[in-house]
């Protein structure tokens, strides 16, 4: 088989849409940026460096804005006030955190924490947010959310992600978090879990393996789900132009990528303005 790389994000997208996940981690057609991308980055960017201290003292709060304006990603909103109310939100977001999580500051033993595991057939990847270390000594596995809206559990219960970073604990440090925690900054609430057992775990590696002998496969066939309206790729899907005529659903689907082809390199050029700006040609290649 061939070398196939799988994070939670890419294995949840490849179950739920084969051709999706090949729109975007086979061919490379970038998702486009939007506010909710950047909005959540900038939000675990200003959590990373609340966290990752060399002293036990938290930074003020006035630090913790401020740092947000350092960090924040102004790319994908449609204009400067859109920009600015998802900025303004931000801060509300972190001031709450702030308050409700600075009170009881540790330094978490682990931030923003890579990994990377050989699983035999396939490589899992991926970054842990936080880990704490309770004064029992156990420890929790946290993950930042930035939904707008709480899962509904049996949901939470089928996915991925606790059980990956389960994983990547028992990899990396030889450990079994006591708690593994989902943190919806935006309703200022954490879901805990209990750690999965063996036989949940195996269940858990059973569907990576799938995941993974599916890409190498070459097995990318579209799965229509609810989700699909809010597909990025939905212009290039083939679902969506099923007709008695296939050169209509070919000729549609061609319009499409053209529309594409033409934001790159309107995109390009504006990059490559930039670059001149900052008295630098771009590169070739
Ligand atoms: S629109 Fe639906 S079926 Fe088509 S690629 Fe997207 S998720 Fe898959």
């Amino acid at each position: 088989m061939m070398e196939i790389r799988l994070s939670y994000t890419s294995a949840s997208a490849y179950e739920r849409c084969p051709l999706a996940y090949r729109y975007q981690y086979v061919d490379g057609i970038e998702v486009p940026p939007s506010p909710h991308l950047s909005f959540g980055r900038s939000l675990h960017a200003a959590l990373e460096w609340l966290y990752a201290r060399d002293v036990p003292e938290p930074p003020s709060l006035e630090e913790l804005l401020s740092y947000l304006d350092v960090c924040w990603e102004s790319i994908g909103y449609r204009n400067r006030e859109e920009e600015l109310s998802f900025l303004r939100h931000a801060r509300e977001v972190l001031e709450n955190f702030y308050r409700r999580n600075i009170p009881a500051f540790r330094l978490p033993v682990a931030v923003e924490q890579r990994f990377e595991i050989p699983m035999g057939g396939y490589l899992l990847s991926g970054v842990i947010d936080r880990v704490d270390r309770h004064p029992d000594g156990s420890y929790e596995v946290i993950d930042y959310k930035t939904n707008r809206r709480l899962p509904e559990l049996n949901r939470l219960r089928e996915d991925l992600q606790l059980p990956i970073y389960q994983m990547a604990s028992r990899e990396l440090w030889g450990i079994t978090p006591s708690k593994l925690s989902f943190y919806y900054l935006l309703m200022n609430q954490k879901f805990t879990t209990r750690p999965c057992g063996e036989e949940e775990l195996q269940g858990v590696k059973e569907r990576l393996l799938r995941v993974a002998e599916g890409i190498a496969s070459g097995s990318f066939p579209p799965n229509p789900n609810p989700l699909c309206p809010w597909c990025a790729y939905i212009d290039l899907c083939p679902t969506r132009y099923v007709s008695d005529d296939p050169r209509s659903g070919l000729e549609a689907r061609r319009r499409a990528l053209l529309r594409r082809r033409e934001n790159i390199d309107r995109m390009l050029q504006e990059l490559e303005e930039e670059l001149r700006k900052l008295g630098h040609g771009p590169e070739e290649g």
